[in-house]
C-alpha cells in the first residue's frame, strides 16, 4: 500500500494506536500536555534529517532512520546534562512512498523510546517530493545546571567518551555494502551518551555532543569558550580499523567531549571515558592544536558542515 492509499486520517490513526505516552494529553488533541517535576529548566532542541543529505533511501534501513531521528535529539539533550522526556516528530514524504517504509521507520521510533525512556506525544504530517524529517525533543535539567560550550578554562581537561572514528568508517562500508563490519550498525543505531552527560553535569565547564566530528565540535567548545586547545594524537580512542581522517573529523559520533578541571573517572555509566588533551590560553585565534610525536599542527575543524 502507498501512503496516499492510506491517507493523513490513516497515517495518525496508526501513530495514535501505537505510541500511548502517559501524559496527561497525549497524540489525538490539539496539542500535547505534560507535567514538568518543579525545580527543573525545559531543554529542547530539533533535528531535521533530509533524503539524499543526511540518508540514502536505497542504503539506509528506514528503521535505522527512525531510531537515529530520535537518537540524536537524545544526544544533543545529554550534552547539556539533560534528561530526555518527550518529543513530536513531523513528517514529510510523497505520496506514493510505500507504507511497510514508514512502518519500519516507526518500529526505529519505537524502539528508540524503549531503549531512552521516552515517548512521542504529537507531531504533523504532509507531503513532499522527498522525504523531510523533524524530531523536537523536550527533556529537563535541574535549574541553572545545564553545562554549556562556553565554560571551558585555561588549564582544564579535555575528555571524551567512548571511541571515535567507527560512524564515518561505518558509512563507508555500507556504501561498499561491507556489511558484516560491526562498524555499519555503530553508524545506523548510535548510543547516545545522555546518561553520562547528566552524570557528568555537576563535575564539567563545558560539554558537546560529537555530530560534526571532533575538530569541528572541540572548535566550537573553544570559540565559544574564547580558549584554545591541545590535544594527543596517540590518546585519541579510535575505533578499530578507524583511519585518523575518521577519528578526528568523522561526524554522527554522539561521543560527549567533556571539559572538567577534575580527574574524571575513568569509566562513566559503564562508558570509558578518555582525557585527551587540554585547555590552554588563546593567542589570537581560538584554535585546536594537535600534538603527533614531536610535531604539533593547527587541527583544522574540517567535519560536517551543510552549507
Ligand atoms: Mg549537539
Amino acid at each position: 500500500m502507498k501512503l496516499e492509499d492510506l491517507g493523513e486520517g490513516g497515517f495518525i490513526r496508526k501513530i495514535r494506536e501505537r505510541f500511548k505516552a502517559a501524559v496527561v494529553v497525549p497524540i489525538g488533541d490539539d496539542a500535547a500536555v505534560f507535567d514538568i517535576p518543579s525545580g527543573h529548566s525545559l531543554v529542547f532542541c530539533s533535528d531535521l534529517l533530509a533524503e539524499n543529505s543526511h540518508f540514502i533511501r536505497n542504503l539506509h534501513p528506514p528503521d535505522s532512520i527512525g531510531y537515529k531521528s530520535v537518537a540524536v535529539n537524545v544526544s544533543d539533550v545529554g550534552a547539556m546534562g539533560g534528561t530526555p522526556l518527550h518529543f513530536l516528530i513531523s513528517f514529510a514524504a510523497p505520496g506514493d512512498l510505500d507504507v511497510a517504509w514508514v512502518d519500519s521507520f516507526f518500529d526505529g521510533v519505537a524502539k528508540a523510546c524503549a531503549d531512552f525512556d521516552i515517548s512521542l506525544i504529537g507531531g504533523d504530517s504532509s507531503s513532499s517530493d522527498r522525504i523531510f524529517l523533524d524530531v523536537s525533543m523536550i527533556g529537563t535539567v535541574p535549574s541553572g545546571k545545564a553545562v554549556r560550550r562556553s565554560g571551558a578554562k585555561s588549564g582544564d581537561s579535555i575528555y571524551v567518551t567512548g571511541q571515535l572514528g567507527g560512524s564515518a568508517l561505518g558509512l563507508e562500508c555500507l556504501k561498499s555494502r561491507d556489511l558484516k563490519n560491526r562498524a555499519v550498525r555503530r553508524h545506523l543505531y548510535p548510543e547516545p551518551r545522555h546518561k553520562v552527560g547528566a552524570a557528568l553535569r555537576e563535575r564539567v565547564h563545558a560539554m558537546i555532543d560529537i555530530s560534526d566530528g571532533l575538530s569541528t565540535d572541540l572548535t566550537h567548545i573553544v570559540e565559544e569558550s574564547k580558549v584554545s586547545a591541545r590535544i594527543y594524537k596517540d590518546r585519541l580512542p579510535g575505533w578499530p580499523d578507524a583511519a585518523s581522517n575518521h577519528i578526528l573529523h568523522g561526524g554522527e559520533e554522539y561521543e560527549l567531549i567533556a571539559v572538567s578541571s577534575q580527574d574524571l573517572a575513568e569509566v562513566v555509566m559503564n562508558v570509558p571515558l578518555r582525557r585527551i588533551g587540554e585547555i590552554i590560553d588563546s593567542g589570537f585565534e581560538n584554535q585546536v592544536f594537535l600534538i603527533d610525536g614531536p610535531q604539533e599542527s593547527v587541527l583544522s575543524p574540517l567535519g560536517w558542515q551543510h552549507f
